[in-house]
């Protein structure tokens, strides 16, 4: 006897909508997703008693045909995704063609929708999976989708809902993870028929007061950082304004909210001692990555995230918040011996930090080595990547005294296994990886001097001319203003050909035709990572070759120098690409 049957499909979509919808935020948050999805500059919501009646969206997007209109309902019916490549490069919100299908089989659903050039548009009644009409209609371009008496044919479902305050403001949430990175999209939201948010476009920070109130935007600092892997854009709490509650933190990745607890903790870790015990930032934080560099597949109605680069993101967001508390400024607190001086606190309002102002010692140069270091084989030095604790709880001084900024750091250092310097700072023993070090205050004196245009350049005693390709040298024609920015003298002397006169002063003998050569590859290949800037890639990659190489020997004054310059970088404790660069050994551990 045969035993097995098929589902029909109105049975299987109602399975499936379990998973999709499983309360009335839950189709609220997709159909929302789908309007924006749809290019909508104005989405309006509104509810009955917490949508257990009525959900309706209604927005100006692009609207559907009437062919399409009936389609939409079809189990993996999707405009969004045409090969299985573009599951991969997905931008847009829902992707898995479900949603609407799981709402129309556990619910009566009106839609209307018309295209902008049509004259007329649409109007489909679908009950519990089944198209109970379809006729033209006249309505405005955009779409309209009402989903009502939600989990009609579900009573499990529908007994296991909570109070409609509980529903409701379990969509108020879907609402506000919405709104808050969504902010150039006008929103209304009607409950009830009373209006509970009327959002116009604007900027984030007009939306996070037009959510939260008007008096947040005092109590916001600004955070802008951007990186070949990250950009990011947002407000965070000043401390003094942190609450026993974990409740306004809002992470977001490519216009979704997410939920990430390390990315979370490298926020509330930034602010260091800053919060008295057990208060919580606010938090309201974008960041737009490349999305083949995320997983979001994980599973599409939550809002797990998994990143290739979590290690990178990670120092970058903590930096960036340490940045935008003006915490993270001047390190001249390095020695155990002036522990008076710490005046760890909240910067006064409207504080900006102040310009490193280490002196410079001419006559340092890193690459005049007596003698190109013997190379040695890469030994790695086991263990201290797995020292516990990372360089977060490094001091920080009084950022408002820049002069007391030592010109030189006061420890001593010890340089280990070629790589890494060893020094005493006040929260413990640093060690500090000299290249990624190097590559730091290159990095920020070639981005400075650019903004200033005063950069120091030394002359050659011969110049050197460099061969390049057409291409190339076409492209290095349009970056020389950028050169020439950086301290480089250099001129075109014939179609391929340039001549070199001058280089940064810092810069000692180096190779050029390499130097360029390298600097014009990572430059077309950081072209297409939108998120850095013509100069920070530039000088991210001047700054990696002029860096100092490990396993050549420092003397002493050397390296108390560049301590010293990498305490008075803003993000001394991140590379420019985002690697780790002060791993600090607290006391407690060196006491064990
Ligand atoms: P997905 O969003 O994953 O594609 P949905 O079931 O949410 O799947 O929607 C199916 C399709 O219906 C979408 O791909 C889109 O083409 C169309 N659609 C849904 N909502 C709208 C809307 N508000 N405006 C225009 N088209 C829409
Ligand atoms: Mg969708």
């Amino acid at each position: 006897m045969d035993i097995i049957n098929i589902l029909p499909d109105s049975v299987a979509n109602q399975i499936a909508a379990g998973e999709v919808v499983d309360r009335p935020a839950g189709a609220v948050k997709e159909l929302l997703e789908n309007a924006m999805d749809a290019g909508a500059t104005q989405i309006d919501l509104i509810v009955k008693d917490a949508g257990r009646t009525l959900i309706q969206v209604i927005d100006n997007g692009s609207g559907m045909s009437d062919c399409d209109a009936r389609l939409c309902f079809e189990r993996h019916a999707t405009s969004k995704i045409h090969r299985s490549d573009d599951l991969f490069a997905i931008h847009t919100m829902g992707f898995r063609g479900e949603a609407l299908a799981s709402i129309a089989a556990i619910a009566q659903v009106e839609l209307r929708t018309r295209l902008h050039d049509s004259e007329l548009g649409t109007v489909v009644q679908i009950e519990g999976s089944h198209i109970v009409s379809q006729q033209p209609t006249a309505c405005p371009p955009g779409t309209s989708l009402s989903v009502k008496n939600l989990f009609f044919n579900v009573p499990a479902r529908r007994n296991f809902l909570k109070k409609d305050g509980v529903e409701l403001s379990h969509i108020e949430d879907v609402f506000k993870r919405i709104v808050l990175i969504h902010h150039d999209i006008g929103f209304t939201f009607v409950s009830n028929g009373k209006t509970l948010y009327e959002l116009r476009p604007g900027t984030m920070l007009q939306r996070i007061a037009g959510v939260f109130g008007n008096n947040y935007k005092e109590r916001l600092y600004e955070v802008a950082e951007e990186t070949d892997l990250v950009r990011i854009r947002g407000f965070v709490g000043k401390p003094e304004h942190a609450r026993r509650t974990r409740g306004e933190q809002y992470l977001f990745v490519n216009g979704r909210f997410i939920k990430h607890p390390a990315l979370s903790s490298a926020v509330e870790r930034a602010y260091d001692e800053m919060l008295p015990d057990h208060c919580y930032p606010s938090y309201f934080i974008g960041l737009q990555v490349d999305p083949s560099r995320i997983d979001v597949n994980i599973h599409p109605t939550k809002t797990e995230v998994k990143f290739v680069d979590d290690h990178a993101l990670f120092a970058i967001l903590r930096s960036a918040v340490k940045k935008s508390l003006g915490v993270f400024t001047l390190a001249n607190q390095l020695s155990f011996d002036t522990p008076d001086e710490f005046n760890i606190g909240p910067a006064p309002a409207g504080y900006v930090p102040p310009a490193p102002t280490v002196k410079f010692n001419p006559d340092y140069n890193p690459f005049r080595s007596s003698a190109p270091a013997p190379h040695k084989p890469n030994l790695d030095f086991p263990g201290l990547d797995d020292i516990p604790e990372p360089a977060d709880n490094l001091e920080f001084p009084d950022a408002t005294t820049p002069e007391a900024a030592p010109a030189v750091h006061a420890s001593p250092c010890m340089q280990l296994q070629g790589r890494y310097i060893a020094t005493a700072i006040s929260s413990g023993l640093a060690v500090i990886d000299l290249q990624r070090a190097h590559e730091r205050i290159i990095y920020d004196r070639l981005m400075s001097v650019e903004q200033k245009a005063s950069a120091a350049s030394q002359t050659l005693l011969f110049p050197v001319s460099c061969q390049f390709t057409v291409a190339d040298a076409e492209l290095l024609s349009e970056l020389l203003p950028d050169l020439r920015g950086y301290g480089f003298e250099i001129e075109t002397a014939g179609q391929t050909t340039f001549v070199v006169t001058a280089t940064p002063a810092d810069m000692g003998d180096m190779q050029l035709q390499p130097l360029f050569d390298q600097m014009l590859m990572d430059y077309k290949s950081s072209t297409l990572q939108k998120f850095s800037s013509r100069s920070q890639s530039l000088c991210a990659s001047l700054a990696r070759q002029m860096a100092v190489r490990p396993n050549r020997e420092m003397a002493q004054e050397e390296m108390q120098q560049l301590v010293a310059e990498l305490f008075a970088c803003p993000m001394a404790d991140t590379s420019p690409s985002g690697k780790k660069i002060i791993t600090v050994v607290n006391p407690e551990t060196l006491l064990k």
